[in-house]
């Protein structure tokens, strides 16, 4: 079976085909700037070159024909027709209090994923529209929503509750629902398989690390806890979300910006803060751990806030994410009752030995140890153990792939639903 997995913002368009007998991708790209002027990359496996250029895309629609002609085209296709697409996997990025788990897409899912709008007014509209381009697209394939939410829907009454009047919830569904569920749920899983295959009795912490941060807290393989809340801005600080911090700065941030609106304000802590906000360089770690190197050379403390030149904002950036994900990791360990095993993934948990050493040196009081060989050594696929022998936890390295996951949920939907 080929499954189509697609993930769609408001601007672009994510997409993987996979060959389901081996799990192999067959070809992948992303469709950029649809609706301004168009930009596809194409990247099959088979050999045949790579695409790469400037299209117009005035829709998603385009956008999506654009993709399958190319998926089905002599010069860089994979397959030869409309008809070897078999199913199709969308990524939904919220799906309420209703979807605890991933689900076939027929008129009613399709109305209860229109009524989560609310919940996600900036993501699910376009969401939608990958939904509705494609099943225009390719009518005859059965479509599947894998929700980033869903593997939170266990989190007990107290950690989703907020703490505001009661009929916000109970009225309008306000509470922590979490993201980034998919990835959580996959490295989870590994780490799980790595560690004897027994979730019962397993404590875990997820570490997802890149653009977008977040943390889970993981009991007998569910989850009990997470950073991100009712939406992606709490928890951590991200590579342009300033995360958790008071909420009164919305009204304080307007006052100062001479009466902003909530939304330009909210804006600012969503697109404009966190890891750009503090350096003013870059939301993207690698610019801002490149920029914060030469601090290495100049004696005076970081902390010296009255210096604000780019290296040592840079530095404060990184110094920011790194106590703050120590400090929720600290949090997930009374969450749990201890800890078995942190888990690092995505961008920045995956790639850079830099960042987990200076999260993991938070965390020597409770006798969590990372072994520097072993951290530095790590990249690649599978999971990677990082943690010293004689540390108390186990500190892993597991790379996500939360495309794969959509492809699995939306083969084994497709497979289990007789056919009419
Ligand atoms: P997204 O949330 O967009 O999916 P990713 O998980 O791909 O993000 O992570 C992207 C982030 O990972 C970027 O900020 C990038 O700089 C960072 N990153 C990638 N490789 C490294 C590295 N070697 N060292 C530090 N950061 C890295």
């Amino acid at each position: 079976m080929n499954v189509l997995v697609i993930n769609t913002g408001s601007s672009s368009l994510k997409y993987q085909l996979f060959d389901m007998e081996t799990e192999a991708i067959l070809a992948k790209g992303n469709c950029e700037r649809i609706g301004i002027d168009g930009h596809v990359k194409h990247q099959p496996s088979n050999g045949k070159p790579i695409l790469n250029e400037d299209f117009p895309m005035p829709s998603h629609s385009d956008a999506i024909n654009l993709v399958i002609s190319t998926l089905t085209g002599a010069k860089h296709g994979v397959i030869d027709s409309l008809s070897e697409i078999h199913a199709i996997g969308h990524r939904v990025v919220h799906g309420g209090k209703r979807f605890s788990e991933s689900a076939l897409i027929n008129k009613e899912v399709l109305e209860a994923i229109v009524g989560c709008v609310r919940l996600a007014p900036l993501h699910i509209p376009a969401n939608l529209m990958g939904i509705y381009a494609c099943q225009k697209a390719v009518p005859s394939a059965p479509h599947v929503a894998v929700f980033d939410t869903a593997f939170h829907l266990t989190m007990p009454d107290e950690a989703f509750i907020y703490p505001i009047p009661y009929r916000y919830y109970e009225e309008n569904e306000i509470r922590r629902y979490g993201f980034h569920g998919t990835s959580h749920r996959y490295v989870s899983a590994k780490a799980i398989d790595y560690l004897g295959g027994n979730p019962n009795g397993l404590r875990l912490i997820t570490c997802h690390l890149g653009n977008g941060a977040s943390l889970a807290a993981i009991k007998d393989g569910k989850s009990i806890d997470t950073t991100m809340g009712a939406t992606p801005l709490e928890g951590l600080p991200m590579g342009t979300r300033c995360g958790t911090v008071d909420a009164a700065l919305i009204d304080v941030i307007s006052e100062i910006e001479g009466g902003l609106s909530a939304a330009d304000t909210l804006e600012i802590l969503n697109k404009k803060s966190g890891i750009l906000g503090i350096s003013g360089v870059s939301s993207d770690f690698r610019d801002v751990m490149n920029r914060a190197e030469f601090k290495y050379d100049d004696p005076l403390s970081v902390h010296d806030l009255e210096d604000l030149s780019d290296t040592r904002r840079s530095q404060l950036a990184l110094d920011t994410f790194k106590y703050q994900v120590a400090k929720f990791i600290g949090a997930y360990i009374v969450a749990l009752g201890g800890v078995d095993a942190i888990i690092f993934t995505a961008g920045v948990g995956e790639n850079s030995p830099a960042i987990r050493r200076g999260i993991c040196d938070w965390l020597t009081g409770f006798n969590i140890q990372i072994d520097g060989d072993r951290n530095g050594r790590a990249f690649g696929s599978g999971v990677t153990e990082i943690s010293h022998p004689t540390s108390a936890t186990k500190v892993l390295v597991v790379p996500t792939n939360e495309e794969l996951v959509i492809a699995r949920d939306t083969m084994k939907l497709v497979s289990e639903t007789p056919v009419n």
